[in-house]
């Protein structure tokens, strides 16, 4: 465990203490702190209050970019799928976490488990299938427009 995972830990200890979730995560780059976050789901009802989705927020608003790459993210536990994507959508690819996925779940915190299963399945077997609906025809195509203007750009 390096310095930057024991602040991590810690940022998830001192969280339990304040009455929240075991989640603490560091955004570094060449070797900075760049931001921290905590596990925000006991202070706010946004579902998205995860240590690793904070962090990230606060890197992007204070560097006024979406483009984290380079970056290394050190998590107390493994990272939810939702904050993964999020990860893999910002262009950071290096992560370590310090509590796995099965400790975590033991702890009584089991949903991330529970949605990496499910994602594995093919759609229509989900707990939550997506069902496709088709645009009407005489309505205006988003994608299309997008299209349009990457070509004008
Ligand atoms: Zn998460």
């Amino acid at each position: 465990m390096d310095g930057f995972m024991t602040r991590a830990v810690e940022l998830a200890a001192e969280n339990v203490r304040e009455g929240g979730q075991p989640f603490g995560a560091v955004l570094v780059k060449d070797g900075e702190i760049i931001a921290e976050g905590v596990n925000e789901l006991h202070r706010k009802y946004d579902i998205s209050g995860h240590a690793e989705l904070i962090a990230i927020r606060k890197a992007q608003e204070a560097l006024q970019t979406h483009d984290l790459s380079g970056f290394t993210m050190y998590a107390s536990g493994c990272p939810c799928p939702m904050c993964l994507t999020s990860m893999y959508m910002s262009g950071l690819e290096d992560i370590y976490y310090c509590a796995s996925i099965e400790e975590t779940a033991a702890a009584g915190l089991g949903a991330s488990e529970g949605i990496y299963q499910d994602l594995r399945k093919p759609n229509e077997d989900r707990k939550i299938v997506m069902q496709h609906m088709a645009l009407d025809k005489d309505k205006e195509n988003p994608m299309k427009m997008w299209q349009e203007r990457q070509k004008n750009d």
